[in-house]
């Protein structure tokens, strides 16, 4: 039996997990299932899973989880030391779909202990994949990706040397607004930039998707997990999502990895590696589909865009800092207290006050000098926003 624990079982990517592993429960044995808030949800995966372990990451909702789960031999437990111990416990395979820099800490813990990691947490590799890279080399863990453009990127490599390539194309739906007049952006609401045209995911990464952080994320995800030059890679707008990313060689062959967009192809695909299994996905009808078609990713219209070019080159640090200042900004957006086109300033602006002490940016890549410029980056973006509404 493969041992298999999820972190974010509660969300997006953790209940498609659930569905491939629900479809064939006599291969695996779920060891644990973390979530935050959604206490119910968690405690009936983790009874219907027969999970040794339910964590959520709310210390003071640890009272409402053992309610959830009386009657049951589920164990429960809270907080982020809880997080930890859920991740050093032995399992083949671990999901990392928690949302945020949050999702870091268990994903370092999981490779420490040898864990194959499946990786959709892409923040971890935004906010410190050298360090992520080297754990999982010093203890002989592989860390497969499940961000649908990534695991495009891996599959189209393999077999192939590093060497021979020249260019990778990861592709972007270009979110809600990808039609709306520049002008009318300022008055775009949550609400609105939740809603995806193709793809069905967590609130957060739809918002990111429409203001084009969550690509922009991507490209430095990218360049961190295929140790490749920031030159060598590039965004293009395909509105139909079909195509995922394309990986351009030296002989100028460009292979592309096509599909429908549902996240289970991703996450089956980190499952069954390196074998192919069959998966419960849509199979492309390429007559009925008709045509793809591609737009330039404008960098005036998504600024984030430019600032990821600008944090790849910076390097050090300074991915934690955009992250954590993205995910400041995008809890100001939700909560209304800044508009949408104000997220990206907000994020230029702490990158600049942050990186003025350059020290900040070129410390070590180490849990704790990320933990703590994650946290002076979200102090800096509060400020900004305060400063911006007063
Ligand atoms: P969701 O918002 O749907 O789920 C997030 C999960 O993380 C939930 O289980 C949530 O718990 C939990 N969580 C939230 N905050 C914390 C915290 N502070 N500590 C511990 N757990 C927490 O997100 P998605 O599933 O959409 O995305 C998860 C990750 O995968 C993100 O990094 C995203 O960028 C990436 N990803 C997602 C894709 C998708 O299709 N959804 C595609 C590619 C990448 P609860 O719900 O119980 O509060
Ligand atoms: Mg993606």
């Amino acid at each position: 039996m493969k041992r298999i624990t999820i972190f974010g079982a509660t969300g997006s990517i953790g209940q498609n997990t659930l569905d491939l592993i629900g479809r064939d429960r006599d291969t695996y044995k779920v060891v644990a299932l973390t979530g935050d808030q959604n206490i119910e949800k968690l405690a009936r995966d983790a009874i219907s899973f027969d999970a040794e372990l339910a964590v959520t990451a709310d210390p003071d909702r640890l009272d409402d989880l053992r309610q959830a789960l009386s009657g049951s031999a589920v164990e429960a437990a809270a907080g982020p030391e809880a997080l930890i111990e859920a991740a050093s416990r032995p399992a083949d395979w671990l999901m990392s779909s928690i949302v945020g820099s949050a999702g870091l800490a268990p994903g370092l813990k999981a490779l420490e202990q040898g864990t194959s990691l499946a990786l959709a947490n892409k923040e971890s590799m935004v906010c410190a994949g050298s360090l992520m890279l080297s754990t999982a080399k010093a203890h002989g863990a592989s860390i497969l990706p499940v961000d649908s453009e990534h695991s495009a990127v891996f599959q189209a490599l393999i077999g192939e040397d590093m060497g021979a390539v020249e260019r990778v194309i990861i592709t972007a739906s270009g979110g809600a607004f990808r039609d709306w007049p520049i002008e009318d952006l300022a008055n775009a609401t949550p609400e609105q930039a939740a809603t995806h045209p193709n793809w069905d995911m967590g609130q957060r990464i739809t918002i990111d998707s429409a203001s084009m952080f969550n690509k922009a994320l991507e490209l430095i995800e990218t360049r961190e997990f295929f140790e490749i030059e920031p030159s060598q890679i590039e965004a293009v707008v395909h509105p139909e999502s079909m195509i995922h990313a394309l990986v351009g060689f030296r002989d100028g062959a460009l292979m592309a990895h096509v599909g429908p967009p549902d996240m289970r192809h991703a996450i089956g695909f980190a499952l069954h590696y390196p074998e192919r299994k069959s998966l419960p996905v849509e199979r492309l009808d390429l007559v009925k589909l008709g045509q793809m078609t591609f737009r330039p990713a404008d960098e005036t219209r998504w600024p984030a865009l430019r600032l990821a070019r600008e944090v790849m080159e910076a390097g050090g640090l300074s991915g934690a800092v955009f992250n954590a200042a993205k995910e400041r900004a995008l809890d100001g957006f939700i909560e209304k207290r800044i508009g949408f086109q104000q997220i990206a300033p907000v994020v230029e602006e702490v990158l600049s006050r942050v990186s003025a002490n350059r020290g900040h940016i070129d410390a070590a890549i180490t849990l704790d000098n990320v933990i703590y410029i994650d946290h002076l980056a979200r102090i800096r973006a509060d400020e900004i926003m305060t400063e911006i509404k007063g």
